[in-house]
């Protein structure tokens, strides 16, 4: 339903919930952040309750852990039930990988089923989930997660607006297909959200993803389509003035 992610100085968790907060207004079942902490995991906060609710659980963080790169989403369940573990950013067996998606993976049965054979052990019943041990199994071989992220949405049969962050290396990219995301470059630092409103107050602009693109969150973009490099579409200028 909602996705947002960023690459701050400052830590990213209160950015990420002041986000998910702005997409509220769109509904949705349950919530969750993931961010990268200082040992190579991800640190996971979900709930079923309100965004509101992630902000009281944050409370009990030790910020210094944390850092400036996070991921978080607003879930309207497709597939599996609403529970805090369907409950997104989804992650692969070692808590390196999370991902938040919007969108419906149509041959995720099959994916999971072939994952599963290879031994990969699922903790949710979410469509989704089959895209973050996707990227793990890629990220393996290729050791890149521009890679990974393409050779494992080369994989898919859908709609998706994706984030995958590898919490190893504090790198981010994103992916979209039927599905809208957009990225912006700001001094309060990269952002990447489905939607303007949840981005409005820290970007000037943003660009919009295409049918196929799969972009690394960084100084410099790094754009691909279907694993051609490809330039940038042109920033687009907010609708909202920052203040
Ligand atoms: N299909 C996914 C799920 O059930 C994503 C739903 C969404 O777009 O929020 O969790």
């Amino acid at each position: 339903c909602g996705i947002v992610a960023c690459r701050t100085a400052e830590p990213a968790a209160p950015y990420l919930v002041r986000a998910l907060g702005l997409l509220e207004y769109r509904g949705y079942d349950s919530a969750g952040i993931a961010v990268q902490t200082g040992d190579g995991i991800a640190a996971r906060l979900r709930t079923v309750k309100r965004v509101g609710d992630l902000e009281t659980q944050l409370a009990g963080w030790d910020d210094s852990a944390l850092s400036g790169v996070g991921i978080g989403h607003t879930r309207w369940a497709t597939h599996g039930s609403v529970t805090e573990g369907n409950a997104h950013p989804h992650s692969d067996c070692h808590d390196r990988l999370s991902v938040v998606h919007n969108g419906i993976i149509e041959n995720a049965t099959a994916l999971r089923r072939e994952l599963e054979l290879s031994g990969h052990v699922f903790a949710s019943e979410v469509d989704s989930e089959v895209i973050s041990h996707l990227v793990e199994e890629a990220i393996v071989v290729t050791d890149d997660l521009l890679t990974a992220v393409r050779l494992s949405v080369d994989r898919l049969e859908g709609s998706w607006a994706l984030v995958a962050m590898d919490a190893a290396t504090g790198r981010l990219v994103a992916a979209a297909h039927r599905s809208p995301l957009l990225i912006a470059h700001s001094p309060h630092g990269d952002f990447v959200s489905s939607d303007v409103a949840a981005i409005a107050e820290w970007v000037d602009d943003f660009r919009t993803m295409r049918d196929g693109d799969v972009v690394e969150i960084a100084d410099t973009l790094l754009w691909e389509n279907h694993g051609v490099a490809t330039s940038a579409p042109e920033p687009i200028a907010s609708p909202w003035l920052r203040t």
